[in-house]
């Protein structure tokens, strides 16, 4: 047979379905944990608030699709993404309920808000101006700059604001505010906070006093919901916690009972073999043997989210319940590692890159930590092509 007629032959087959999900790199994720972190997030707040996840970055890297699908099953019917781009991606995979878009969506893409029901967020007056001059009607929620000076109209534009309310074209559901000091347990941090909180609620006040009607509205991302409960309103917009890490080690030691950690990585061994005393290996040469040795070439790279950063000894990965270190620069596809310490390792075995391995884990706060940063970017970086599923 010809190749392209072999081609088209089994492109009318679904092999996405029959394909074995674990042949490289994959991202594994636990679905009880998930179930338990949403559940304690809901023990944190009133009845009357609820969940809106952020699935954006393809849910921290976890799987935007997998994730919100789960999380539906657990009766979570609002979401939140960063960009128009994720918003249809979770629509045209069956997501219903409310998805909110945090970000900027370009003027011609708005058409893309209204036939795939996406609620955008007014990101300051003169935006506002703009969707309301496409001319049909859009839903959305007014974002307010209480003293992050990112997005938002700024809350002491009361007359902006109640202008925003009465444009034609937009369906007002809600009204938030972003905090950006919320992890700060500082003096400096709470004031702020506070004083945050304070501007939202005093523009709220202003707003019902001039017979506004109240909008859904919504405060808190993880570290509010965790640190100022108090703060909670009709929507909690988790991201981190949910995946049930926090951006450093010692918050999320500290919330360990409570959250549990979501995802594994893991890659297969594609090789194993002697490094003889005084050869070198991978790019730049900048490893070289000191006695004969065992390696073991990775199926992943940092084109998959591993970072570079983890080069030379920096990381280590675990095989039968072994560390074993990184040797030489992580490649784009491929890692080396020494494995002259375990026994019998054998090509087409697993190796945990973040995950549990007989006694041994590796957190994706150990890998932040060697890379010089924190969760949130680990996780959001990992790679398009790893496989994702649940166990
Ligand atoms: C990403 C994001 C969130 C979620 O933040 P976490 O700290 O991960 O819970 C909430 N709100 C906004 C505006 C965001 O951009």
């Amino acid at each position: 047979m010809k190749i392209q007629e072999k081609i088209r032959e089994n492109r009318s087959r679904d092999y996405s379905m029959q394909a074995f999900r674990r042949g490289r790199a994959w991202v594994e994720l636990d679905r009880r944990a998930l179930r338990q972190n949403v559940d304690a997030l809901r023990r944190m707040l009133p009845d009357s608030c609820r969940l809106m996840p952020a699935v954006k970055a393809d849910a921290y890297g976890h799987g935007a699709v997998l994730v919100a699908d789960e999380l539906q099953k657990a009766g979570v019917n609002a979401f939140c993404v960063a960009c128009v781009q994720e918003g249809v991606q979770l629509r045209r995979k069956g997501i219903q309920g409310e998805i909110l878009i945090l970000g900027y969506t370009h003027p011609k893409q708005f058409a893309l808000l209204c036939s795939y029901h996406l609620t955008q967020t007014i990101v300051d007056y003169a935006y506002a101006q703009q969707l309301n001059a496409f001319g049909r009607s859009v839903h959305v929620h007014i974002g307010i700059d209480t003293g992050m000076h990112r997005l938002g109209v700024r809350s002491e534009h009361l007359e902006q604001v109640l202008e925003i309310f009465g444009m034609e074209h937009l369906v007002v559901d809600g009204m938030f505010t972003h905090l950006c000091t919320s992890d700060m347990m500082t003096v400096r941090g709470r004031s702020y906070t506070n004083a945050q909180a304070d501007a939202f609620y005093h523009l709220l006040d202003q707003l019902l006093e001039r017979g506004c009607p109240c909008p859904k509205i919504h405060m808190q991302a993880s570290y509010g919901v965790l640190d100022y409960p108090q703060l909670a309103g009709d929507y909690a917009r988790v991201g981190i916690a949910l995946y049930g890490v926090l951006s450093t080690e010692e918050d999320t030691a500290k919330w360990q009972k409570e959250l549990k950690p979501v995802l594994s990585l893991k890659a297969r061994i594609a090789a194993v073999k002697t490094l003889y005393q005084g050869e070198s290996a991978g790019y730049g040469i900048q490893f070289t043997a000191a006695s004969d040795m065992r390696i073991a070439a990775l199926a992943i790279g940092y084109a998959d989210g591993l970072p570079r950063a983890l080069s030379s000894g920096v990381g280590s990965v675990l095989i039968h319940g072994h560390r074993a270190p990184v040797i030489g620069r992580i490649c784009m596809d491929q890692t080396i590692v020494d494995v002259s310490d375990i026994e019998d390792v054998q090509a087409g075995e697993e190796a945990v890159l973040i995950g549990r391995s007989g006694d041994l884990e590796i957190s994706v706060c150990d890998i932040a930590k060697q890379a010089g940063t924190i969760t949130n970017e680990i996780l959001s970086r990992m790679g398009a092509r790893l496989e994702r599923v649940f166990v």
